[in-house]
């Protein structure tokens, strides 16, 4: 199939899974002779990759389909398409309610997105494409661009059925990619000058755990780690009941493994953590980040965590405050608990009301925000090594880079630093960000 020269625009919503979904449909695209627009009025083909773990992301995606469906009014050749976890959700009903979308397609199908556009290139339109295939691709599109930190799936799905979560009616049972893929898909991308790989899934502690002879989690770890050329490794998302004692001991011995954690808590009370089905408590939570910081004492460690899951009282939610006062988190991330169709709690009674998740999550922010600040802080004076990914968002002269610790640093240099790792010398920590002056190569 040839498309020269025909523009294809996508909107991403959600979590790096669909972000990292989104540029493999565009590295398929992009092998047919499509080339992305980032201006949606020009574009040939206008899709939106969803997301429904919560009801706001979900709300964001119609009222984007909504001004594909009118820019359609003026070019009635353009193709509309729906993927990502609603099109997966929805299936035809998307079609029935949406005259002006062309196709749906599943996030376990995204391969076939080259085929789905030339039927409708030629005029076979309303196509719905979901469900699951058995195992985990092997091999992925890869970006024709050369990406300095590019993400890498690891596995795919969750089996662990969060009562209150959306994600393994929708992204399907847990899938791992053999780890011969992963690694030279890891060598393709260091050759084309990565630095830094996020291994991604949703569960990444449970790598292969339905295939035991293959490397385990930690193993997949120190194998990358002797990738030459690579110089950063990150994973994401991990969870606490499967975070075993070999992966928190690869923070010592992984070199390149960078010190930082985001381990989801979701909630400080061990009746809320038994509700939500998460397999895990508050004093076992505690030991591994205490585990974690003897193993690692520089260790950044950032989490998920929700208010307003049904029937959490007053003293659960001080639950929560008292765990994140205990753990003093680099960064978290809040949500209010938003009920999901087809998951279990979305039909039990005693929800909050949005004023109690409104009031719950200000003080949590607050309490959060005055720990990152004091944190931030507490950098000053200190020497990091950062990977510098790009100039500062808010000033021209000054260039942005990571410390290991996930900490971004914005310092006064040029865009010839963009890929190099350097030191610098942190000279004021702030609330989002921290400040520093280069101080030499790494
Ligand atoms: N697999 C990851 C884990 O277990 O931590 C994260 C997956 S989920 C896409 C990301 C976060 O969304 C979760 O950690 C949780 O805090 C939040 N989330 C999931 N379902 C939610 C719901 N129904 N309402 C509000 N937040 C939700
Ligand atoms: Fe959802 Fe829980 Fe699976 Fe994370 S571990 S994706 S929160 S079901």
């Amino acid at each position: 199939m040839c498309a020269m020269g025909r523009l294809v625009y996508i909107k991403t919503f959600g979590c790096q899974m669909n972000e990292h979904d989104s540029e493999r449909m565009l590295a398929l695209l992009e092998g047919c002779g499509y080339r992305e627009t980032k201006h949606v009025e020009e574009a040939d083909v206008m899709l939106v990759n969803t997301c429904t773990v919560r009801e706001k992301p979900e709300k964001k995606a119609y009222s984007m389909v909504g001004r594909f469906q009118r820019l359609k009014e003026d070019n009635p050749h353009a193709i509309i398409g729906i993927t990502g976890c609603v099109a997966q959700q929805e299936g035809e009903r998307l079609l029935g309610g949406i005259p002006a979308l062309d196709f749906v397609l599943g996030p376990g199908k995204i391969h076939k997105l080259p085929q789905i556009l030339q039927d409708a290139e030629r005029g076979k339109r309303g196509t719905c494409t979901v469900g699951f295939e058995n195992g985990c691709p092997t091999n992925l599109p890869l970006p024709h661009r050369a990406q300095l930190r590019a993400y890498v799936t690891i596995m795919q799905g969750c089996d662990n059925f969060c009562s209150y979560c959306i994600v393994p009616m929708v992204r399907g049972r847990e899938r791992s990619r053999p780890s011969a893929a992963i690694l030279a898909e890891i060598e393709t991308l260091v050759r084309q000058g990565t630095k830094e790989v996020t291994l991604l899934g949703q569960n990444v502690n449970s790598y292969a755990k339905h295939t035991p002879h293959e490397l385990t989690f930690p193993q997949l770890l120190a194998k990358i780690d002797e990738i030459p050329g690579l110089e950063r490794i990150r994973f994401t998302t991990s969870h606490p009941k499967d975070l075993t004692e070999e992966t928190i001991k690869a923070f010592e011995y992984v070199g390149h493994l960078c010190e930082h954690l985001h381990l989801p808590f979701q909630a400080g009370s061990n009746a809320v953590l038994e509700k939500m089905n998460r397999g895990h408590t508050r004093e076992a939570y505690l030991a591994q980040i205490q585990k974690l910081r003897e193993v690692c004492p520089q260790i950044g460690i950032t989490a998920d965590v929700m208010v307003g899951f049904p029937g959490e009282g007053d003293e659960d939610f001080d639950q929560t405050l008292d765990l994140i006062r205990r753990v003093e988190f680099d960064g978290l991330f809040s949500f209010k608990y938003s009920p999901r169709p087809g998951t279990r709690v979305a039909r039990w009674k005693g929800e909050c009301t949005p004023e109690v998740k409104q009031r719950r999550l200000e003080i949590l922010q607050e309490l959060q925000r005055g720990i990152t600040l004091k944190k931030n802080k507490e950098l000053e004076g200190s020497v990091k090594e950062i990977l510098v990914e790009g100039r500062s968002r808010n000033s021209p002269h000054t260039m942005r880079g990571r410390t290991r610790c996930n900490r971004i640093i914005n310092f006064p240099g040029g865009s010839e630093l963009v890929g190099a790792l350097i030191t610098v010398q942190i000279t004021e920590g702030l609330q989002n960000s921290l400040r520093g002056e280069r101080c030499g190569e790494r």
